[in-house]
């Protein structure tokens, strides 16, 4: 399926970019698509002025994008809560059904499902569900790639996307997983982290660029 403007937008929230710019290679790399395909896109949102371009140095969201993007990424979370608490989906199944789901979902009805909820303050891949009047910034922004060795992190958020979940979910990582980094890969190659039970887990220099975590 080849991502449409809406996982466009919302790729760019994910990514935090409301204050500040990202490249075209991280949208590249966080939907899988050609370095064309995004730089056509963004083209068309640029018109329909829901982001900003300068070129060199990457695209933002508009305020009238920041809106757009959050409305869908809250009804996206909020059914991402459901099925993994209700319905016994795995963190790496969700992401697929809560797609189509919030096309689906009336602002009375994402309001509903928040309060059945009890209102959720994060989604299971600890991304922040925004309220329905006022945007909210996703917070950890922080990537795990930009850390150095002997860091010890707590893993706070992954970037909701169906083939790095599985990957995540293959390599045994977690959200609030405590680990250390041990060692960086020379020329972005791989990371091994050791967590809290002593055991030595290794992951893609790409993928780490995708989890966000906290430094302790
Ligand atoms: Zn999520």
């Amino acid at each position: 399926m080849t991502p449409n403007k809406e996982d466009y937008l919302k790729l760019m929230y994910e990514l935090g970019a409301y204050r500040n710019k990202i490249s075209n290679k991280s949208i590249v790399a966080g939907l899988n698509v050609s370095p064309a395909s995004v730089s056509e896109m963004v083209s068309k949102l640029e018109k329909d002025n829901l982001v900003t371009h300068t070129p060199y140095q990457g695209v933002q969201l508009t305020e009238q994008g920041m809106i757009y993007a959050s409305s869908l990424i809250r009804k996206h979370r909020l059914w991402e809560v459901f099925l993994v608490e209700h319905l016994n989906y795995s963190w790496e199944e969700v992401h697929v059904e809560a797609e189509i789901l919030e096309h689906a979902t009336s602002d009375i009805l994402s309001n509903r499902l928040e309060s059945f909820l009890n209102n959720p303050e994060f989604c299971p891949h600890g991304g922040i569900i925004p309220s329905l009047d006022t945007f909210i910034e996703e917070p950890n922004q922080l990537s795990l790639n930009t850390r150095s060795e002997q860091d010890r992190v707590v893993i706070k958020r992954v970037l909701d996307e169906t083939e790095l979940l599985e990957y995540l979910a293959e390599i045994g990582l977690q959200i609030n997983d405590i680990v250390t980094i041990k060692k960086i890969g020379a020329y972005e190659g791989p990371i091994i982290l050791t967590n809290e039970h002593g055991k030595d887990v290794m992951i893609s220099y790409k993928a780490a660029s995708n989890v966000f975590i906290d430094v302790l």
